[in-house]
């Protein structure tokens, strides 16, 4: 089935661009940072405060019980169930997007979220954001866009998603979490972000969805 790579650090608007592309082009989009956030969220929720050391743990867990964490789709948006629940909302939680780099840094939990992600795009022609996808999970693709934005623009994107005021305490410290975000997910040993030799590079900086959207579509017409 054919995979369309899209990577890039936050607010780089990987996840609108993804929706919007998936719609027209009627593939499934697979957010894989969700699936990160939820097996973080199990963590949280059962194995007590904090991921870090619990890796190990909830990887087990998840390998054991590969169907507690479900994948659905509706009208091609990606809902996410833990135990019959549906988690896509909480898995935002700003406990979540903090304690999510232990998961993610973790190649246990790496390696089975690549193969639950390898089985959907074995059963569907999918669009998939994340960090490592061109370079790490799908390397084979032809398909790879590597999306960018300026600090300050992806930062504000994220406080206007989560009606936070563009100046203030609240602002400062989401754009502080962003940069530490970046910085984590670029420094770490396996799967780090960075863009793929031959993917396509998108700076979204001045650019609508809509015009993100139609350079990708352009590119896929003409490869
Ligand atoms: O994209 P999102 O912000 O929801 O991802 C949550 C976290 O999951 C990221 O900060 C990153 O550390 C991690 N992640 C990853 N590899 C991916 C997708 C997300 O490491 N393919």
């Amino acid at each position: 089935m054919t995979v369309i790579a899209l990577d890039g650090p936050a607010g780089s608007g990987k996840s609108t661009v993804a929706k919007h592309l998936s719609q027209q082009l009627k593939f499934e989009y697979i957010d894989s940072g969700a699936i990160y956030r939820s097996l973080t969220f199990y963590g949280l929720q059962y194995l007590g405060a904090g991921c870090q050391g619990k890796e190990e743990e909830i990887a087990n867990w998840f390998s054991e019980n590969p169907d507690q964490i479900k994948i659905t789709y509706e009208d091609h948006t990606q809902i996410m169930w833990l135990k019959g629940s549906d988690i896509s909302r909480q898995i935002r939680s700003p406990e979540v997007t903090r304690e999510v780099r232990f998961v993610s840094d973790s190649p246990a939990c790496r390696e089975i979220v690549n193969q639950k992600m390898r089985d959907l795009a074995e059963k569907y022609d999918v669009v998939i954001d994340g960090r490592d996808i061109g370079t790490k999970v799908f390397p084979e693709t032809r398909y790879k866009f590597y999306l960018d934005g300026k600090p300050e623009i992806r930062v504000a994107r994220r406080a206007k998603e989560m009606n936070i005021p563009l100046q203030g305490e609240a602002f400062d410290q989401l754009l502080k979490g962003l940069l530490d975000r970046d910085a984590s997910d670029m420094a770490r040993e396996i799967a780090p972000l960075c863009q793929a030799e031959d993917a396509v590079l998108v700076d979204t900086s001045a650019l609508t969805v809509d015009e993100v959207v139609e350079t990708i579509r352009k590119h896929l017409g003409s490869s």
